[in-house]
């Protein structure tokens, strides 16, 4: 049995949200601080995010813990807050899903370090690394896990067993992305990894971040005709690709491309959609407006 359709209900495609750390630079974090850390420091700030994208028809919102493993915590002297991070992060955004009625996806991303062959990470101790930031958002409150970022089918793999060990009851949205070639960094192909995880227990899997909406109808594609079983299939694509303007970076994609975008996802049969980095509160307006019409 699928657990994300018996917590999702039948309407597709469901809407999930945007981008984190590209808006909260927009609101003024800066470079080289972690957006984890303004769960701690600026609360306000992360809660206003998630308030938008519940206003702009997300009916998911994503808790700002991307980087809440220890290991990339411990790249800005956090590491031994780990809990702390990813509790505050949960509370956060289930405080505004439950004002709006909508769900929160307990967010978690890279450990950032390679698991061997290629490093020396075993996958016991990414498991371990992942149990460690999942038991906390769990504290916190959330309803389903969202994996993202992934390149290595093996890290994929430890997260699901964390989220076995620790949440046993909570769905797994697991997402690679195919930024290299319509392959992930180590090479794995979009049908590859929808076999595989959805083998392994996911009960989404899918592609975020990448290049942008073209290269993501591509592996949407690709990803739709791997369809095994029940799984449910979710894209997440950036905002188009960054462009230097002035001093800062903006994403090319505007709200009407990501619109568009939304509408051909569903035509694949896509079952989650949402975006990635440089997609805003606007982007994700416009797709729930294309997707619901009046
Ligand atoms: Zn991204």
């Amino acid at each position: 049995m699928n657990r994300l359709k018996a917590l999702l209900g039948a309407d597709r495609p469901v809407l999930f949200d945007g981008g984190m750390g590209t808006l909260l630079q927009d609101s003024g974090l800066e470079d080289g601080v972690p957006g984890e850390l303004w769960n701690l420091e600026n609360p306000e700030a992360v809660r206003a995010a998630h308030a938008a994208y519940a206003t702009a028809g997300a009916q998911v919102l994503t808790t700002n813990s991307f980087g809440g493993t220890r290991p990339r915590l411990d790249l800005h002297g956090l590491g031994g807050r780990v809990g702390d991070v990813n509790r505050e992060a949960a509370q956060i955004a289930r405080s505004v899903a439950d004002e709006h009625g909508v769900l929160v996806a307990g967010d978690l991303g890279p450990t950032g370090e390679l698991l061997a062959p290629l490093g020396t990470l075993t996958g016991e101790e990414a498991q371990a690394l992942f149990a460690e930031q999942l038991t906390a958002l769990l504290a916190g409150g959330i309803d389903l896990v969202l994996v993202e970022t992934l390149s290595d089918l093996g890290e994929a793999d430890a997260a699901l067993a964390a989220a076995r060990e620790v949440a046993p009851d909570l769905p797994v949205v697991v997402t690679m992305s195919f930024d290299t070639n319509l392959r992930t960094m180590m090479g794995v192909r979009p049908g590859d990894a929808v076999v595989h995880l959805a083998a392994g227990g996911a009960d989404a899997v899918g592609a975020n971040c990448g290049r942008g909406p073209a290269e993501m109808e591509l592996i949407a594609a690709e990803m739709a005709q791997a369809r095994t079983g029940d799984v449910l299939l979710i894209t997440q694509s950036n905002a188009g690709l960054p462009q230097v303007v002035g001093d800062h970076f903006e994403y090319d994609a505007t709200a009407d491309d990501m619109a568009s975008h939304a509408t051909r996802l569903a035509e694949l049969g896509i079952d989650l959609v949402g975006g990635c980095c440089g997609s805003t509160p606007a982007h994700v307006a416009a797709m729930r407006a294309t997707l619901n019409p009046a």
